[in-house]
């Protein structure tokens, strides 16, 4: 433990004797003394805070704006709106739902909302990249749905063949293009005209990673080529609370598509799938810090957060490969990057993550495409630049953390195994030191910064 993380008073509620205070403090410690490499995390704004630990959480509102079953919601309401308007605004939708309350629950709506039991989904397979929520057998839309995988090829690049070829042999209701773990820009225009041969195929995009990317303008939409839903989360790249959203084109269908009619209904549908189909009263407080962070997300520094974010990756992904690192796909295009540590090095994910956290450098574990290491060993780990960005790295820091990287994995080597790494503790507290210094030069957004 460092020395310093025990001298700094509770910042949070200071008068609480609940030692549930004292954890939030200690996590306010972990996140300022470490960097954040985990694509899918992010720091959010003092406003973004403020919203979300307002007295909102103290209201029901089952329904929508000027639709409730309460009353007093007409300060409610309007928070609401300003989500929706903004989402939709950030998105060019015609409509958007902000109630989802993660993006699980977004993309489970948007299957109850367009299919029936045992209509078939055809999404990108978890291996390749995809989601769980994209029909891994241990959820319950795969017990509902028939889920069909479609995978990359050998450059990491969505296998537009067997996508189309699934497509014609399975006749899908939805084609879902959606990841956790893909660093290249999809071919939306491709994958909306295999969608436009198959009648009444909805046409879906899990954007939760990049969504971010998208509202910064640094990534394409997939609302304009044809595709009618966009999931999402709030709580990544678009920098806002934990949460979810779904925005969609109600009245412009795909163009080369046959079935516009219903297509147009699917505004309502969606409505009805969040609540009362899926869900109960939304999170008013969530729907508050939505709308304050769509707000910031509108502004055009988001936009040179968006462009440092890609430009952060590239460096870190470059300066990598100079080390000697293996990267799936040769690289990437968005925010994210998979290291093959096993063919590069012999090294597990797993070992390599559990070294790294030993030094505050946070990442997960993650399996490659064609792993034979399983959940627990995968190969590979995955990072992403979105949250250290937000805390203003650029360039010269990116190269900075692939050499802690590289240290980091030299002890593994010589570790062999994760067991053995305590024999390196004092080379990995020294690396900790380098990098405590330097995160703290660059404090987190929303809370005071943990003092000396
Ligand atoms: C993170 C993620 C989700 C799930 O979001 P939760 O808020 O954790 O439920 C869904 N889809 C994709 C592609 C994701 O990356």
């Amino acid at each position: 433990m460092p020395a310093n993380s025990t001298t700094s008073k509770p910042v949070v509620n200071p008068s609480s004797t609940d030692p549930v205070f004292d954890l939030i403090h200690q996590e306010e410690i972990r996140q300022s003394d470490g960097l954040e490499l985990i694509p899918s995390e992010n720091y959010v704004s003092a406003d973004v805070l403020k919203a979300m630990g307002s007295v909102l959480t103290n209201k029901y509102s089952e329904g929508y704006p000027g639709k409730r079953y309460y009353g007093g919601n007409e300060n409610v309401d309007q928070i609401e709106t300003f989500a929706i308007e903004r989402a939709k605004q950030l998105f060019h939708a015609d409509h958007a739902n902000v109630q989802p309350h993660s993006g699980a629950n977004a993309n489970e709506a948007v299957y109850f909302a367009w299919c029936q039991p045992g209509d078939t989904i055809l999404a990108m397979s978890l291996p390749a990249g995809g989601h769980l929520t994209h029909g891994s057998p241990v959820t319950r839309s795969a017990k509902i749905y028939h889920f069909v995988g479609y995978g990359v090829t050998p450059e990491g690049d969505i296998d537009y063949d067997e996508l189309e070829r699934l497509a014609r042999e399975h006749q899908p209701k939805i084609i879902l293009v959606g990841y956790s773990a893909f660093m290249k820009i999809p071919d939306f225009a491709r994958v909306a005209k295999i969608a436009a041969a198959i009648p009444d195929c909805m046409l879906m995009a899990d954007m939760a990673h990049v969504a971010g990317l998208i509202a910064g303008g640094v990534h394409p939409n997939p609302l304009d080529f044809g595709f009618h839903v966009m999931t999402t989360t709030t709580h990544k790249t678009l920098r806002g609370p934990r949460g979810g959203l779904i925005v969609s084109r109600g009245k412009v269908s795909n163009p080369l598509h046959k079935v516009p009619h219903t297509l147009e209904k699917l505004p309502t549908l969606i409505d009805r799938a969040v609540f009362p189909g899926t869900q109960g009263g939304p999170l008013d407080h969530v729907i508050a810090a939505k709308a304050v962070a769509f707000g910031e997300d509108l502004q055009p520094a988001f936009q040179t957060y968006a462009q440092q974010i890609v430009a952060n990756a590239k460096a870190l992904a470059a300066e990598l490969q100079n080390l000697g690192f293996t990267l799936q796909g040769g690289g990437t295009d968005n925010h994210l990057i998979l290291v093959n540590v096993k063919d590069s090095f012999g090294i597990d994910g797993k070992t390599y993550e559990t070294a790294l956290d030993k030094v505050g450098l946070t990442l997960n574990a993650n399996a490659l495409p064609t792993d034979k290491g399983g959940a627990f060993r995968p190969s590979g780990v995955r990072l992403g630049t979105p949250a250290m960005t937000t805390r203003g790295l650029g360039l010269p820091e990116m190269k900075i953390i692939a050499g802690w990287m590289k240290r980091v994995l030299d002890l593994c080597v010589k570790a062999g195994s994760e067991d053995q790494l305590d024999q390196y503790a004092a080379e990995l507290e020294t690396i900790r030191a380098e990098v405590r210094t330097l995160a703290r030069q660059f404090p987190i957004p929303g809370i005071p910064q943990p003092t000396e």
